[in-house]
């Protein structure tokens, strides 16, 4: 089964941009998809595309079932509660301790404290900061902070995983930590996974599959992928 489905969607900014052209694309459930490609390919504006931060200016998105361009504004919170985001800052809340960082996105849905605690912790220990939890964000590493911004994206337990350079902030080693932490939830939760990135290692080690983007379109789609020369 899909999760995800992009037909012939192009999007054009305003400014005259074509960034990316008739994208063709299925991913399934349960899949673990890096997304590569030069500076400027189309990677970011993919991504927003799929948690509705931008509309293609043709073509369709289905994400778990929903039309996302002809989503109405009042119905996109529907797709958001499938999704969870995990950008390359980590965007925490400096004055909240790690759990009340991954507690807000269950209190902004209005789900019960008891609830609230039980799936706070799951998710904390699911990315190893369980003992971490009444830190703040500027006494842990940026590999620690970017776990809890993972743990803050799972928390609801969402069908798709969406990460914009998660570890482009990051040296080899915690970078590392954080693709054992996301394989983990792939495998565990069953979240599919759909990941930028420029890091040739990671891409290379993890044998995954890859979408290459060259210019806007799709250049390359492999189900066991390297970093492949098309992407430079
Ligand atoms: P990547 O993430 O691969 O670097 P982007 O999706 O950010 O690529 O950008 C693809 C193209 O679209 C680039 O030419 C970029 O300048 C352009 N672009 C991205 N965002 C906007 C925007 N908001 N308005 C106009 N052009 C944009």
């Amino acid at each position: 089964m899909d999760l995800v489905r992009i037909k012939n969607v192009e999007k054009k900014y305003k400014n005259g941009v074509t960034a990316l052209y008739d994208l063709n694309l299925a991913i399934e459930k349960g899949a673990f998809v890096f997304v590569i490609g030069g500076s400027g390919s189309g990677k970011s504006t993919l991504i927003k595309m799929l948690y509705r931060e931008e509309k293609p200016t043709k073509g369709q998105i289905i994400v778990g079932g929903l039309d996302v361009a002809k989503l109405k504004n009042r119905k996109v919170y529907k797709l958001r509660r499938k999704l969870g985001i995990v950008f390359q800052d980590y965007r925490l809340l400096p004055k909240q301790t790690v759990y009340e960082n991954v507690a807000f996105a269950l209190e902004v849905i209005g789900a019960k404290k008891d609830e609230i605690r039980v799936k706070v912790l799951k998710a904390l220990e699911d990315v190893g900061l369980k003992h971490k939890l009444h830190e703040y964000p500027d006494h842990l590493s940026g590999g620690e902070q970017q776990r809890v911004a993972i743990a803050r994206a799972i928390v609801n337990d969402p069908k798709l995983l969406l990460c914009d350079e998660p570890t482009g902030n990051l040296d080899p080693e915690m970078s590392m930590e954080i693709m054992k932490v996301l394989e983990e939830i792939n495998n565990k939760r069953g979240t599919t996974i759909i990941m930028v990135t420029h890091d040739k290692d990671i891409v290379n080690k993890m044998k995954k599959q890859v979408i290459t983007l060259k210019e806007g379109r799709l250049v390359n789609f492999k189900k066991k992928g390297t970093y492949n020369n098309e992407a430079i």
